[in-house]
Order: structure tokens, then C-alpha cells, then sequence
């Protein structure tokens, strides 16, 4: 009797700890750092997860982060790059906040043949955790902007490192991983030039992140379907929350995308990215684009990245504050959701809708086409 007394008022106390810690109820915030401010805009990738315990990991900055002085960037502890694409890895960034417009942000001021990613990592004193073959190359482009080659963490598929009290682990993409030439010293970039190449520095990745509240996010990359996102990304590391690409030619598009998150990840919500268009205006889905398609199709909440708004997402991956729900937006607070492009399981991702999805897709007249 004594002893049960002991192990109830154990557990009582392991349980009023929790709750006194804040874990329980504790929240990740995550902020996209796009262009212009509030909306869901061409190139926009960046995003800055901030766990509970104050670590801080920045994804992909690409042109977008206004290199290391970015205001919004804060106190960054590690940068996570998916591959070297210059719409992630960051070739050209802005000179001030909101240059340009969604349609086309402008980004004159060149940070080659560095990169966004370097300068910000060694401005910041962050770790730089890369996959593939690219922990070398940027070990030597670390160096040549003043940092510490040690600030490299390299991590391939099947490894996870820790960032604080958060899990950093790597999970596949099926795309390219090509460095164009722009980031290579001159006579390296010629010879590549006059011949159409790029230098290939291993295969492209995506991550998934665990934090201390328990959230799990997958985070895609650039990629197209593949069977990991079942097999590695829901039953093994039962991702909540999903970042996955829309934007089709380079990636999924948004039915592809919808497949993903529908039968293979199933998580509990979900963040678009990588839309390749101007997805939003004035905060709100614009009819007729990728985005709308893609937030119509998926069974669960469609979070837009709207630039500088901090999303809070719980431990089981619902978002508690911050959020704009895509197809609320698309609909109307009052009407009710639209039919979604694909109800069932005998019409096949892969084909368009016939609501017109096509229509929506990248060849839609008058929408960039912004590698990769
Ligand atoms: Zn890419």
C-alpha cells in the first residue's frame, strides 16, 4: 500500500513538473521570411523554426533573407540548406525590406560567388548542416568569409544530429542538386559556362525536425513523390506537420502535393511552399493559383507562409495562433469548403482536375517560372 502511495505520488509530481516546465502545453513558433511583407510571394522559402527552449533553425534562406542583418532574423543557432539551387542557397538578396512585389521581388545586390547561406551562417555564428556532397564545399566557402570550417555539420540520409533540444534528422528528395556556376571562383565558372554545365555536389535532402514539445516537421525540399515519405517520413518519424513544394515543373505540383500529404506523410496540417506564383494578396489566397488548388485538395488545414507572421504549432502539430487557413480564405468565412479536386481514391493524383487545375498549373499564362 505504502509503495503504491510512493509510485502515484511520483507519477503526481513527474506530472506537475511537466506542466511546471511547460512542455506540455509549450509551442513552436514558425515565421516565413519571405517578400513583400504579409504575403505568400514568388520566391519565397525561407522559414525560421523556434522551439520552446529558445534554439532557433533557419530553412533555406534563398534571396529572400536579407543576408545576416536581416531584422528578422534574430538569434539564429543553425542553418538547414535542401540543396544548392539559387532560389534556396541564395545568389542575389534585397537592399531593403519589400523591394519589388510579389509578382517580382527584386533582388539586385549579387552575394556570389558566396552565397545568402554562408554569409548568414557566418554572420550568425550558426552551425551549417548540409547533405550530399556539400559539407566540403561550403567548409572552404565558410572559410573564405571569415567563419569556422567547424561550424559544418554534415548529415545524410539516415543520420540526425541535435541543434539544442531539437532533433535534426535527414530524409531524401528526388530532385537535382546542380551549383551553377555563379558560386564557383572564375576560371572554374567559365569552363562551366562555355560548356552548359553545373558542378554536382551530391543529392538534394530534406529534414525532419523533432522539438522538445514533440511537434515533428517535415521539412521536403525540392522533390517529386517518393516512397520515403510514407515508409521513413510518417512510420518512422510520424512527421505532424509538413512543409512540402507545390509549384510543379521543378517539384510536386499541387496535386502531386496533395497526394503526398493525403496518403503517404498524413499529417495533421500542413505549410505550402515553393508555390512559384503570387499565391496571396493582401494576405489572402488569390482564386485561380497553384496554392488554391493544392489547400482545396488536402484533408487537412493549409497554413499559408504569409511573410512575418509567426505561426504557434502545438506538440501534435495543430497550429494554436497565427495562422491563415488557406481555404478558409479561398472560400469565404461562410461558405462552406470547395469540392476537393481529388474525393477519392479511383481518381488518380497524377491527372489534372477538371475543375480547371491545369489552368492552374506552371504554364499558366503571365506566372514566373523561377528555378528550380
Ligand atoms: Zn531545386
Amino acid at each position: 500500500m505504502r509503495a503504491a502511495s510512493l509510485i502515484v505520488a511520483g507519477l503526481l509530481s513527474a506530472r506537475a513538473a511537466l506542466a511546471a516546465s511547460g512542455v506540455a502545453d509549450a509551442t513552436v513558433t514558425i515565421t516565413p521570411l519571405g517578400s513583400p511583407d504579409g504575403e505568400f510571394c514568388v520566391l519565397d522559402r525561407a522559414l525560421v523554426f523556434e522551439d520552446p527552449d529558445g534554439t532557433r533553425i533557419l530553412y533555406d534562406p534563398g534571396r529572400t533573407v536579407r543576408g545576416p542583418d536581416d531584422s528578422r532574423l534574430g538569434k539564429v543557432d543553425a542553418v538547414l540548406l535542401s540543396h544548392v539551387h539559387f532560389d534556396h542557397l541564395g545568389d542575389r538578396i534585397q537592399p531593403a525590406a519589400n523591394a519589388g512585389t510579389c509578382d517580382r521581388p527584386e533582388f539586385p545586390v549579387s552575394v556570389t560567388p558566396n552565397s545568402n547561406l554562408v554569409n548568414i551562417a557566418v554572420g550568425k555564428e550558426a552551425k551549417l548542416i548540409v547533405g550530399g556532397e556539400m559539407s566540403t564545399l561550403f567548409s572552404r566557402k565558410v572559410a573564405v568569409a571569415g567563419g569556422d570550417p567547424a561550424q559544418l555539420r554534415l548529415l545524410r540520409f539516415g543520420a540526425m544530429t541535435k541543434v539544442g533540444g531539437v532533433a535534426v534528422a535527414s530524409v531524401p528528395a528526388v530532385h537535382s542538386n546542380g551549383l551553377a556556376p555563379a558560386f564557383l571562383e572564375k576560371e572554374h565558372a567559365e569552363v562551366l559556362s562555355a560548356n552548359g554545365l553545373t558542378a554536382y555536389v551530391g543529392p538534394p535532402g530534406g529534414y525532419v525536425l523533432r522539438f522538445s514539445n514533440g511537434l515533428t516537421a517535415y521539412l521536403s525540399g525540392d522533390t517529386g513523390i517518393t516512397a520515403e515519405q510514407d515508409l521513413v517520413v510518417r512510420q518512422h518519424y510520424g512527421a505532424n506537420l509538413a512543409v512540402l513544394n507545390i509549384g510543379g515543373t521543378f517539384t510536386t505540383g499541387p496535386l502531386e502535393a496533395a497526394y503526398v500529404i493525403n496518403e503517404l506523410v498524413k499529417p495533421a496540417s500542413v505549410i505550402p511552399s515553393h508555390a512559384n506564383e503570387r499565391a496571396t494578396q493582401l494576405g489572402q489566397l488569390r482564386p485561380g493559383t497553384r496554392t488554391q488548388t493544392f489547400v482545396e485538395a488536402v484533408k487537412v488545414p493549409a497554413h499559408l507562409p504569409l511573410s512575418g507572421r509567426a505561426m504557434k504549432f502545438d506538440g501534435k502539430g495543430t497550429c494554436v495562433s497565427g495562422c491563415e487557413r488557406g481555404r478558409d480564405r479561398a472560400g469565404g468565412p461562410d461558405r462552406p469548403p470547395a469540392p476537393r479536386a481529388r474525393s477519392d481514391r479511383s481518381r488518380r493524383p497524377g491527372l489534372p482536375a477538371p475543375d480547371g487545375s491545369v489552368r492552374a498549373g506552371p504554364g499558366a499564362p503571365g506566372q514566373p517560372r523561377p528555378a528550380c
